[in-house]
């Protein structure tokens, strides 16, 4: 008799759908030289100091395990540039007997979100997601045995105070927000940060904040000053995380693998709460351990790298889509990240699923809003080509729609 693994799975590892990016994925490597518009990664190298820094702490010898809360260089720049950014002292001395921290270095944004479901939702809980979605958020819920409760946000894609206000019950223990958004780009203003912080914390729910794209803002979407100008000149994203006494409901959660083009790292870090961090950080200290310690170095000089220059040519390529993507759907500005989502053409007829495979065939790849949706009536574009590529691929999506 054969050994049936098949009988052992559980419930939550069957529950996961990962069909849909799959089957992209899985295509994508078929196709020879596809226009990739499917990606969500940036197509730049790191700064060379990042990546110096990275090799040397290896032949220096930090190749051993750091403290569950990070590397102490990094955290002690981390709540530096917290503090410039958003005015958020991270004042704490983890490691010491009985101390607190607001602070903890997490293996990527992922496992930042996965230890806050971890540490917050527990079988039957809700959290409140747009949709669209990035495509982890429905699991986090799932693997807690919890529910995603899904906030429409179509066709703006704006996630409003008044949008979830409806959606919030007894069981709710999170808002998670996203701002620059995946899939949609859009970045949240600073009034409705102010009012879904406010509903938030009336409700006495935590607002989870993924600002894993927050310097990848574009100019133009750039609206709040830095909290301290002359350590961070111009604007930046709008962010809940303002400290001003009254958000200890924010869990802020940020990434350093999209902006400094080092996805690849798994570096992320959380503030928050320190009775809600420490619970994350007892949780990490029994699964992840501690994120990849060579790098946590590296990262350390990514806050002196100077991203403008490549995020300046992301903003151009999200005018190369609109310019010729605008006169033909509806498409909402993306203000930030690298994506656009774009409505297909009702009196086409076609779903997303339909218009990506019609793409496939002239070479194009992208994603169906399926896979960020219970609706398939988009398609995810991203950025990640450089100008002439996209806009050769952005006109053939073009000719899809005016049904070329
Ligand atoms: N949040 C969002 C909105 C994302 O788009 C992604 C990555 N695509 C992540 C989190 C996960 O990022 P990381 O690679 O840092 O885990």
């Amino acid at each position: 008799m054969s050994f049936d693994v098949d009988r052992l799975i559980s419930s939550r590892a069957r529950g996961i759908d990962a069909s849909g990016i799959r089957r992209v994925f899985a295509l994508g490597a078929t196709m020879r030289d596809p226009i990739n518009l499917s990606i969500g990664q940036p197509d730049f190298a790191p700064p060379e100091a990042v990546a110096t820094r990275a090799a040397a702490a290896i032949r220096e010898g930090h190749n051993g395990y750091t403290q569950t809360w990070g590397a102490a260089e990094l955290r002690t720049r981390t709540a530096e540039h917290l503090k410039a950014d958003v005015g958020w002292d991270i004042a704490d001395t983890p490691g010491a007997p009985g101390a607190e921290t607001e602070l903890l270095i997490t293996s990527g944004t992922s496992g930042g979100l996965m230890l806050a479901a971890m540490a917050l939702l527990g079988p039957g809980d809700e959290m409140v997601i747009p949709d669209p979605y990035f495509v982890c958020y429905p699991t986090l819920a799932h693997m807690c045995d919890a529910n995603a409760v899904l906030c429409d946000t179509y066709p703006d894609f704006r996630l409003t105070a008044e949008r979830v206000e409806p959606l919030i019950t007894d069981r709710t223990k999170l808002v998670l927000a996203n701002s620059p958004s995946n899939p949609a780009g859009v970045v949240m203003t600073a009034d409705e940060w102010a009012d879904l912080s406010e509903l938030c914390r009336a409700k006495g729910v935590v607002l989870l904040s993924d600002e894993i794209y927050d310097e990848f803002t574009f100019r133009d979407a750039r609206s709040e000053p830095a909290h301290d100008p002359a350590a961070l000149p111009g604007l930046r994203c709008p962010s809940p995380a303002r400290r001003d006494g009254s958000n200890e409901h924010v869990l802020l959660v940020r990434g350093f693998g999209k902006t400094f083009g080092v996805t690849g790292w798994r570096l992320g870090y959380v503030a928050g709460a320190p009775a809600l961090v420490n619970q994350m950080a007892k949780i990490q200290q029994y699964t992840f351990v501690c994120p990849p310690t060579p790098l946590q170095h590296g990262v350390i000089a990514a806050f002196d790298s100077d991203m403008s220059a490549q995020i300046d040519e992301y903003q151009s390529r999200r005018d190369t889509l609109l310019e010729v993507l605008s006169p033909v759907t509806n498409v909402a500005a993306p203000g930030g990240a690298f994506y656009a989502f774009v409505e297909i053409p009702e009196s086409l007829g076609l779903t997303g699923t339909q218009v990506f495979e019609k793409c496939v065939e002239r070479n194009v790849l992208l994603i169906p809003g399926g896979v960020f949706s219970p609706r398939d009536t988009h398609v995810r574009v991203s950025l990640t080509a450089a100008n002439p590529r996209l806009r050769e691929g952005a006109e053939i999506l073009r000719d899809i729609f005016q049904g070329r």
